[in-house]
């Protein structure tokens, strides 16, 4: 065996050993947040398509005529030739949704972050990361050069207190926190969050991945990022900003300068989704109300958003209940560490527009049978 395969399945062995080796599963998405996997037919808690949209009738249709009027990829970076007409009205609609002067559409959210932080700071700055902060914000900060610290989850005294020690080393400061959390389904105290880094001339970026279309605001950021694969049922990622630091992230950001631009199909998508969000405004309530419904049924504290995580701990436990709801015919992926701090392995329940009360209610009673 060589060197390498030998490395692999080292490697492999030592992540079974402790439950977190990652399998990939087939599975086949279908309406009424179904899923298929290995020829059984499950109720899906474990999906971002938090409006149902990415299955709606005229969110396809509009992805079809793109498709058929524009192509089926882009065709070349969006500086050479590849913005295209999609691309730029759902720019201009993510802008006018945001209240911002202008966005700026990446081919996902993770490269959105990337090349957002990358071009704002570099090696003599600051960056301040929430410790719950997604994979991509950490990523960023690191590819920056910048010194990055974090603050403990939501805490703003300790940010006040980074920022009193810090600030006046470096040049730029950036704090970079989650409107909704991703795996915690908290929010971020954005009010007083903004008034802080406004007192310390720093600037932060809001990653709305989990919020848009679905919670409401509450403040918004000088940098609004998000990402078009969860509310709006589509793939790629965006920055909402003021024009000049629009134009420069147009100029400057690598991950959008060097990469194709988004297919055709998946603008337009996006753009008929978003036209959904602002029209349908009882259709983005509905996800909440669900997780509500359920929080108020498993005597857990009151969801904030569509996201309830049920905490276990080590990670053989979370996947020995996700297992025994599957046979139940619910879907409820186990996340486990380093997606989730050590000791903190749990079940994420995404709730949808497309879920019925009876399916919540099915699968609280589910988990309330399996823990009992
Ligand atoms: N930020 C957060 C908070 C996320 O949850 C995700 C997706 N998991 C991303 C960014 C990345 O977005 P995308 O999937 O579009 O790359």
């Amino acid at each position: 065996m060589s060197s390498l395969d030998a490395f692999a399945e080292k490697t492999l062995a030592d992540l079974d050993a402790k439950a977190l080796r990652r399998n990939l599963v087939a599975t086949a998405r279908g309406a009424g947040a179904g899923a298929v996997r290995g020829g059984k037919a499950l109720v899906s808690f474990s999906c971002n398509d938090y409006l149902g949209l990415s299955l709606d009738p005229r969110v396809i249709a509009a992805g079809q005529a793109a498709l058929a009027r524009y192509g089926a990829g882009a065709g070349a970076s969006r500086l050479v030739t590849g913005n295209h007409p999609p691309l730029v009205a759902l720019e201009e609609r993510l802008a006018a949704h945001k209240g911002k002067d202008a966005a700026l559409v990446f081919g996902s959210g993770y490269l959105a972050n990337l090349g957002l932080v990358t071009a704002l700071v570099g090696p003599s700055d600051l960056v301040l990361v929430d410790a719950l902060g997604h994979s991509c914000l950490f990523a960023g900060a690191q590819l920056s050069g910048a010194t990055m610290l974090r603050f403990r989850h939501n805490d703003l005294d300790h940010l006040r207190g980074l920022l009193g020690v810090r600030r006046a080393r470096h040049g730029r400061v950036l704090i970079l926190t989650e409107r909704v959390f991703s795996m915690d389904g908290d929010r971020a105290p954005l009010p007083d969050l903004l008034a802080l880094a406004e007192a310390f001339d720093a600037w932060t970026l809001v990653d709305d991945a989990h919020g848009l279309g679905v919670v409401e605001p509450g403040a918004r950021a000088p940098l609004e990022m998000g990402t078009l694969s969860k509310t709006l049922g589509s793939y790629g990622g965006y920055i909402c900003a003021a024009r000049p630091v629009v134009d420069l992230l147009t100029s400057r950001a690598r991950s959008f300068v060097y990469t194709t631009g988004l297919p055709p199909a998946s603008a337009a998508a996006a753009l008929a989704a978003l036209e959904i969000v602002e029209a349908e405004p009882e259709r983005a309530a509905r996800p909440l109300r669900l997780a509500r419904r359920f929080t108020a049924r498993l005597g857990l504290p009151e969801a904030e958003s569509p996201i309830v995580p049920i905490l276990i701990g080590e990670a053989p436990a979370a996947l020995a209940l996700s297992a025994a709801l599957e046979a139940r015919g619910y879907l409820v992926v186990a996340i486990r560490p380093p997606t989730v701090p050590a000791g903190t392995a749990r079940l994420r329940v995404a709730f949808s527009a497309a879920h019925s009360e009876a399916q919540v209610d099915g699968l609280a009673e589910a988990i309330l049978a399996e823990r009992a």
